[in-house]
């Protein structure tokens, strides 16, 4: 009994695989392996092939000369010495068939110590140096090649290896150690598995696309990448398996595309007075990109298909005009137009700035967030279900059950990728009202954060976008500066020269949930130390989000005419906040925050005519070789934290290089990876596990034309060459789909 009726092969729960019981299956569901394909899914991390592995006895010839090589040995003793200097270091002596040699760590000397057992089997690469005549590799990585507890080895994958085979080597988590997953069980297991259920494999792509993109077939390709005969025909095998990640991503959002285009739209009357007369007050003229846009916004308004448009422009692009207009047409038009923000601070800002916007030609928009007391929300509440709120302006509080529209025809969301797929979703549903009759209101995300356009199209693609590439007139470059901890004092003191000549300076704390008692109490303490020292006398505020709303309120008014100089905060005021006179902002703990963090943040000044400045204060120690070599082992933490910090040293010099928004974009994605970049998870896309939206731009072009002229061609996949791609997708695809689709 290999599966219950109905159900694939592949499906099989991964217990049914021999060596794989009950403790071993947690395991591999905390990584997402859950049954047979799971496990197929579950890629080698590298290879070592046994053509660049030296035998200890011809390393001689490698001393000193810079290279690095593999060696294949067993542990044969271990030792922690210390030096008559006091200097303690871990000696570990592995040995293969005829000789011996030493690797040595100076650094995490007792974790290293710990986490080597005497007869396993390592695969250790490094360079090599003759100390007094003993080979030495300083700091190896190395690979566990034998597991560490005892288990029966059926498969005796050394020795294949010994005869020519490339041997795959897998990501292994601690809890994986911990359970015997690792080395030659994991590799036994995989084995298993291919031999039970393997000839169930099939091709799900149609013969023509194989054909005509030249792709290994999925079979042969999964089982390659697993048991490979060289390191062509992996190279190949990946290829494929990165088409298919992307083909299925690119269908998804085919569809996504499609469904969104096939609901009924409203059609606007674009000609509006109200905008028409804002338009006229405004103390600027638009610059020719808001112009353009807004022309890019009212066709699509006027448009009987849904409008679903991504306005992307960096900061301080002017995008809160742009979106004000907009939502002037759908008022003008007697629908209500609603204004999403990701936090508070920002749904309470923007409610501000609109209502000054508003207010002297005759409207009045209502703010709906969570803070607010029940009898203060009743009557907003009421507002907006009886229609007399035109412009709702709002945080999440804007999805709860109490809230109910009346005719709402325009939806903004700031910042969305904050949100996911499914709350845009959920504002869809509230708009099914019956006065706007089954009509799906226009929708307009807005971002600061430039997306390079290959992957726009990708991860929006079921989004139109239109770009705000011009600032307005008058703005200077701001100038960027790393310093360390030792160099605090002078950034402070050229601060104060600057408060005293009139301007206003940003202090601002990183505060992250996890860490969040701490860090509030950094902020708190840096706030007082300012206030107390060298800003003694002039004005200092706190700003948290964990104050009362009125207080905020109060503090952010308060910097804004200019009666606080200096303000410490919290990421709060990380978008949005608009004082042209502040021209300083200083970051304490640099390194902690995000790349587009960091960029937003400089965005708040460099908003005047004067020149503003940028200091980046960061705590790091110096860079350590020594752990930035063994990257390939996870065994410890350490190791996650010198990433880390290799990470938080590239954002540095990243933000302080450019002012670009989109290289910043590409960094950050590439630091970050898509899922975290764009929240990817919570919006149903499928995970990528081989391929890059970054590194296989050409690959993702091809899948993209090749997954949306099948959406097109063939929606319900009914050809008859389309077959098993129908089965793969209902089974495999659909659930992301209805996920993002529902209603
Ligand atoms: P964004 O939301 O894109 O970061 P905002 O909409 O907040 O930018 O605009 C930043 C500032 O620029 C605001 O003070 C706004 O009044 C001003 N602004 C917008 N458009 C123009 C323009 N065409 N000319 C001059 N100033 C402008
Ligand atoms: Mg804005």
């Amino acid at each position: 009994m290999s599966s219950s009726q109905g159900q694939h092969p592949l499906d099989t729960p991964i217990t049914f695989v021999k060596r794989v019981g009950p403790r071993r299956a947690d395991v591999f569901a905390s990584i997402g392996i859950h049954t047979v394909r799971n496990l197929f899914h579950m890629y080698p991390r590298k290879y070592l092939d046994r053509s660049s592995i030296v035998k200890i006895n011809d390393l001689w010839q490698y001393v000193d000369t810079g290279m690095e090589v593999t060696v294949v040995a067993v542990v044969r003793g271990k030792d922690i010495v210390r030096s008559y200097k006091k200097r303690e270091r871990f000696i570990l002596v592995v040995g293969d068939e005829q000789s011996f040699m030493d690797c040595i760590w100076f650094r995490r000397v007792r974790t290293m110590e710990r986490i080597f057992r005497k007869g396993e089997r390592l695969a250790i690469s490094g360079q090599v140096t003759d100390f007094n005549g003993t080979l030495q590799m300083v700091h190896p990585s190395f690979d566990r090649l034998s597991p560490q507890k005892d288990d029966d080895e059926e498969y005796n994958w050394e020795e294949m290896f010994n005869t020519g085979r490339i041997l795959p080597i897998y990501t292994e988590t601690a809890d994986m150690k911990e359970a015997g997953l690792e080395g030659s069980v994991l590799r036994s297991i995989v084995l298993q598995a291919f031999e039970k259920f393997g000839d169930h494999l099939e091709e799900h792509l149609p013969e023509e696309l194989i054909h005509r993109r030249n792709l290994i077939k999925y079979p042969l390709a999964l089982q390659t990448v697993h048991f490979p005969k060289s390191a062509e025909a992996i190279q190949r095998s990946r290829e494929r398996l990165k088409y298919d990640e992307l083909f299925f991503l690119q269908m998804l959002l085919g569809y996504r595309r499609r469904g969104a285009r096939r609901v009924p739209g409203i059609s606007f009357n674009v000609k509006s007075d109200l905008a028409r007369t804002l338009v006229n007050r405004l103390p600027f003229s638009l610059t020719i990109a808001q112009k353009r846009v807004i022309k890019e916004i009212a066709a699509d308004m006027e448009s009987n298909k849904p409008m679903h448009r991504l306005l992307q422009g960096d900061v301080g692009s002017g995008k809160t005009i742009v979106s004000v207009l907009s939502m002037l047409v759908a008022v003008d038009n007697d629908y209500q137009a609603v204004f999403m923000a990701p936090t508070e601070i920002l749904a309470v800002q923007h409610f501000t700035n609109i209502s000054r916007l508003l207010e002297p030609i005759g409207l009045q928009p209502v703010l709906l967030i969570g803070s607010q007391k029940k009898n203060e929300r009743k009557p907003i509440e009421e507002s907006v279900a009886d229609g007399s709120a035109k412009v709702i302006i709002g945080t999440h509080a804007l999805f709860q059950e109490s809230v109910s529209f009346n005719k709402l025809g325009f939806i903004i969301i700031d910042e969305q990728h904050r949100f996911g797929v499914m709350q845009r979703l959920r504002l869809y549903e509230k708009a099914k009202t019956p006065e706007t009759n089954g009509r799906a209101p226009d929708l307009l995300v807005l971002t600061a954060t430039p997306i390079p356009r290959t992957l726009s199209l990708t991860l929006y693609g079921d989004l139109d976008t239109s770009i705000l590439d011009e600032r307005p007139p008058g703005r200077k470059l701001v100038k960027t500066a790393v310093r360390t901890k030792n160099e605090r004092d002078k950034v402070y003191v050229f601060a104060r020269d600057e408060v005293k000549k009139g301007r206003q300076v940003y202090v601002v704390y990183p505060l992250i949930e996890q860490s969040e008692k701490i860090d509030l109490k950094a902020a708190k303490e840096g706030y007082e130390e300012l206030q107390k020292g060298i800003f003694k006398d002039y004005t200092v505020a706190l700003l948290h989000g964990k104050m009362a709303r009125e207080e905020n309120e109060d503090i952010m008014s308060r910097f804004r005419d200019g009666r606080i100089d200096v303000l410490v905060a919290t990421t709060v005021i990380e978008v949005g906040v608009d004082v042209p006179n502040a021209t300083i902002m200083i970051i304490e703990h640099a390194e902690r925050f995000g790349l587009s963090q960091l960029h937003q943040l400089r965005g708040r000044v460099g908003r005047g005519t004067d020149q503003s400045y940028c200091i980046l204060i960061h705590y790091l120690s110096p860079y350590n070789k020594a752990a930035a070599f063994n990257r390939g082992s996870l065994t410890d933490r350490s190791l996650q934290k010198e990433e880390e910090k290799q990470k938080g040293m590239v954002r540095l010099e990243t933000i302080s290089s450019t002012e670009d928004g989109f290289k910043i974009a590409e960094v950050d994605l590439k630091l970050r990876g898509p899922g975290e970049f764009f929240g990817v998870r919570q919006s149903g896309f499928p995970e990528l596990k081989l391929a890059s939206l970054v590194d296989d731009k050409k690959l993702l072009d091809q899948a993209r034309t090749d997954a949306f002229a099948i959406v097109k061609s063939d929606p319900h996949l009914r050809e008859t060459s389309h077959e098993s791609l129908r089965h793969y997708f209902d089974h495999y695809m659909k659930p992301l789909l209805d996920l993002t689709q529902a209603g």
